[in-house]
Order: structure tokens, then sequence, then C-alpha cells
């Protein structure tokens, strides 16, 4: 999978991708990351990627023509990416929109600053995607959220394939309180089925804990979720 990152400061993605989990998907050739500087689509003296907006208002707005130059640019190339623009008004970004991700050759993210863009940019969007309710100075931590998520989920990313498929989201329901050593810590016990070595009694207690945690902290996710309807939460 290719992921192009679109911003104007494109060195604050290196650090990230370039350690532990992303960096080596890299190494082991799963992932490439592209990251461009908006710049170099502009042809001013002062490489100027900002304007005032029309009828007034506070702040600058990201003008359409570095932009409409680099998105084209870029998602001419072979593969065509998934054009993703970044911004608090997108759509919410959730793990199902994490799998289908993962699944595309290329994806380009492009990434906001200042007010945001000129409106006419989404007109090049695939999916202008939100990582939530929340206004952030710019797409770069956005772009690596949806990167970050997609690229775990590329077959050998992780090393142990299991590990996505049991994680919150995943059936609908938050993951299952978890604990390791030491048994007991400060007054507080690990429960005593998951020492049991019982796998048929962890798997129950770990459905019931799925179902409690979610219930208690994300219970607009419970009423959603694929089969736990008719399930009993102790
Ligand atoms: N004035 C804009 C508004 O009210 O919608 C906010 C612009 S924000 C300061 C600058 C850029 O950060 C946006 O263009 C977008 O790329 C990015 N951004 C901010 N919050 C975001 C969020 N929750 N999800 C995705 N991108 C976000």
């Amino acid at each position: 999978m290719n992921i192009s990152f679109l911003s104007v400061i494109p060195e604050v993605f290196g650090p990230y991708l370039d350690a532990s989990i992303m960096g080596r998907a890299q190494e082991a050739g799963i992932v490439s990351f592209a990251a461009h500087d908006l710049r170099r689509w502009t042809h001013d003296r002062h490489r100027t990627v900002d304007d005032a907006p029309f009828g007034g208002g506070q702040g600058m707005l990201m003008k359409p023509e570095p932009l409409f130059e680099a998105i084209r640019d870029l998602s001419s190339e072979e593969p065509r990416p998934r054009v993703i623009i970044l911004s608090p008004a997108g759509r919410p970004f959730t793990q199902r929109d994490a799998r289908r991700l993962s699944k595309e050759e290329a994806l380009l993210l492009v990434c906001g600053r200042y007010e945001g863009m000129d409106e006419r940019v989404y007109t090049l969007a695939d999916e202008v995607v939100s990582v939530g309710d929340f206004v952030l100075t710019g797409g770069e931590l956005a772009a690596l959220c949806v990167a970050d998520a997609c690229v775990r989920l590329l077959p050998g990313a992780l090393g142990n394939e299991r590990s996505a498929a049991d994680e919150s989201f995943e059936d609908g329901l938050l993951e299952f309180a978890q604990y390791t050593r030491p048994a007991s810590f400060e007054g507080m016990d690990v429960p005593e089925v998951l020492l049991s070595g019982d796998h048929g009694k962890v798997d129950a207690w770990r459905r019931q804990s799925a179902l409690e945690r979610t219930r208690r902290m994300r219970p607009d996710l419970l009423a959603e979720a694929a089969g736990a309807e008719g399930e009993e939460v102790r």
C-alpha cells in the first residue's frame, strides 16, 4: 500500500512514521509513505498557499490553485490514490472505514491548515473525513490517525493477526478488560477465571466483559452491536 500526505509542513510525518510498527511496516515493504510539500506547487516568489476569505472574516484560507495542481498531479500517479481530504466537517472516521481503506492500493491524505480550504477544493475529494468533533490546527495529526489505523490492519503489520481482530469496534463492541502480572495489585485482583486456563470460560467471560464495558462507557455502540441483542449484561 502507498500512502501520500500533502501538507505545508511535510517534515512532521517522518518522526512518527519511521518509528515502531509504522517504521517496521515500511522496512518490511508492507507500506510506503511519501510526504509532499504543497509549496512545490506554488509559482510565486513567496510560495504562497493562503489568501484572505471573500466576505471578510478571521484568518486565512488555503488557496485553490496549489491544491488543485498538487492533487491532480499526485492523483495521476499509478496506482491512482483514493483522495481523502481531512476536515472537521467530514464524515466521522470509524474502524469500518479503516478496514475499507486498508484494502486500497494507494491513499492521498490532504491536510488543511489556517482556517481551512477554499470550498472548491472539496470537489477533488473521493471522501472528506473527520477524526472527531473537535478542531485541530491542521490536518496532519488527523491524516496520521487515518494512516496508522489503516496500516496496522495490513497483513503482517502487527506480527500477530489475532491482535487486530479482537480489538474494540471490530465486532461493534469495545474490547474486553485485560490484565497482566501481578495477579494482585494494590488490593485489586485479576478475575479468577482468567487464571483458570479454561479457554471456554475465558471466552465467555471476555464476551460479558466486552458487553459490560460497552454498556458502561459507550452505550451508543451497544444499541447497534451485531449479535448483542438478547444477550444479558451482568
Ligand atoms: N475553520 C475550520 C472549521 O471550522 O471547520 C477549521 C480549520 S482547522 C483550524 C485547519 C485544518 O485542520 C482543516 O482544514 C483540516 O484539514 C484539519 N482538521 C482540524 N480538525 C480536524 C478534524 N477533527 N478532523 C480532520 N481534520 C481536521
